[in-house]
């Protein structure tokens, strides 16, 4: 290593020093180590400072730059810069790869919350799926349960209307076992009585074994019996001679018979009414047995069967004609008609409705099939269902007002009544009070307490009421 004394030595005259400034102390003494970050700017002052003493030192001893010192800079100067860079690259990475980091961060953070966000909405549509299932749940449960329902109704219908001709013909049954057995018993004890008078005489004692349930829909006890006693000639032709000879022959040949009303027929006949239809041939068979013998000569008995249940359709179009309600009854209605495709029904007449467009009609129907179609409410017909009701229509004259009989019939019809009155109704004719002569017949007769101040017409009259009753314990319903 070459050295040269007095060249850049410290010791030069101020002059020299002043030509020769040490730009390397003036570089450092401005070095401001906040200009670097992260620890840098120390490391970048102490080399300068190193490097300052080792260039001080150099002059002092006046060495030249040749390959030893070039060699000695790198060693003790150059080469520890690399550390220094190296570092400092290596903080720029950690903050490149933390502002990546941040940045896939940042970049993350919208997918999450929007995932959030998702999920949240899932969360909220499964609640309301599950509300919607319960709802769909519920309203399917309600249309399926509706018509089991619907069928549950009708089933129980049936099983009670079962239970209750079971339990009717159980008593029938047991009356008849009963009856039966007092027969026997009388025919025993007695050979003098005719079958006829015994079996009155037990069926009036079996009579007082009630029968419990009644029959829907508004009769009560059993039906009653009717025996039509019509005259064959003229000789026969006044019913009070009629009505003397047959009761007599009841009374004395079985007091207990028990008959329930003599009713005046047209042209003399007479109408015998018993409290079951077992008891109107009894009596039919009493009367023929003890009366004359020419008696069924003279005249004609009937034992009516009973009415065949009606009900009333109402308001049928009036451009509806009686072929055309049956196919459209038939069409929309399956258990109208049996298996062969025989109607349940009959097709009777119609009554105008108050409605001017339209009628009602009056159908008898099958005694069998008659509580399931009341228990329908209603037959379909075209694209409508015709509300239904029982129609019971009691016979009442125009003429005289008395009931079972049309004015047609009327022995009466010379002499017409006041509807209002129940008085002749003669020319000039004015009401003085309102009377209903039915009323008045049945408190004489039987001995009611009718109210008799009301229209013969009157549709709230005891009398009519109880026409209706009759009607519908005439009426089979199917039991
Ligand atoms: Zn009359
Ligand atoms: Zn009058
Ligand atoms: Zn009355």
């Amino acid at each position: 290593m070459g050295r040269k004394k007095g060249k850049g030595d410290g010791t030069e005259s101020p002059q020299s020093i002043d030509k020769y400034a040490n730009e390397l102390q003036i570089l450092i003494d401005n070095l401001d180590p906040e200009d670097y970050v992260e620890g840098i700017g120390p490391l970048v002052i102490d080399w300068f400072k190193d490097l300052e003493v080792f260039s001080s030192e150099t002059i002092k001893a006046g060495l030249t730059y040749g390959k030893p010192l070039r060699n000695a800079l790198v060693e003790n100067h150059y080469r520890t810069l690399l550390p220094i860079f190296e570092y400092a690259c290596s903080k720029i990475r950690e903050r490149d790869s933390e502002i990546y980091d941040l940045k896939n961060l940042v970049s993350d953070a919208a997918p999450a919350l929007l995932k959030a966000k998702i999920w949240s909405l899932e969360r909220e549509n499964e609640a309301l799926k599950a509300k919607l299932e319960i709802y769909n749940d519920i309203s399917s449960t309600v249309r399926e349960i509706t018509p089991v329902l619907e069928e549950l109704k009708e089933n129980n219908i049936k099983d009670l209307l079962r239970a209750e001709r079971e339990l009717v013909c159980k008593d029938i049954n047991s009356t008849i076992e009963k009856s039966n057995l007092g027969i026997l018993e009388e025919v025993k004890s007695s050979s003098s009585k005719s079958y006829a008078q015994i079996a009155l005489q037990s069926r009036g004692i079996s009579q007082n074994s009630s029968i419990p349930i009644r029959p829907l829909p508004t009769s009560s006890q059993d039906p009653e019996g009717v025996l039509l006693i019509k005259p064959k000639n003229d000789r026969v032709k006044d019913f009070d001679t009629n009505k003397k000879l047959f009761m007599n022959l009841i009374s004395s040949n079985n007091p207990n018979a028990r008959v329930r009303g003599i009713n005046k027929l047209y042209g003399g006949g007479v109408k015998i009414i018993t409290g079951s239809t077992d008891e109107a041939g009894a009596i039919k068979d009493l009367i023929l047995e003890k009366g004359a013998a020419d008696l069924d000569q003279n005249f004609e008995f009937v034992l009516p069967g009973r009415r065949v249940p009606q009900i009333i359709l109402y308001n049928v179009d009036k451009g509806v004609d009686e072929e055309s309600l049956k196919k459209g009854l038939l069409s929309k209605n399956i258990t109208l008609a049996d298996a062969e495709n025989k109607p349940h029904f009959k097709i009777d007449f119609k009554i105008p409705a108050r409605d001017p467009k339209c009628n009602h009609w009056v159908l008898s129907i099958n005694p069998k099939k008659y509580s399931d179609f009341i228990g329908k409410g209603g037959f379909y017909f075209e694209f409508t269902k015709l509300r239904l009701s029982e129609f019971i229509s009691v016979k009442q004259c125009k003429v005289c007002f008395g009931f079972g009989h049309t004015s047609k019939n009327c022995d009466h019809a010379e002499n017409p009544r006041c509807e209002k009155c129940g008085e002749a109704k003669k020319e000039g004719h004015k009401c003085r009070t309102v009377k209903c002569v039915n009323c008045i017949e049945s408190n004489e007769r039987f001995r009611t307490d009718f109210r008799t101040n009301h229209s013969c017409l009157d549709r709230r009259c005891r009398s009519y009421q109880k026409q209706k009753e009759l009607v519908i314990k005439r009426t089979n319903y199917g039991y």
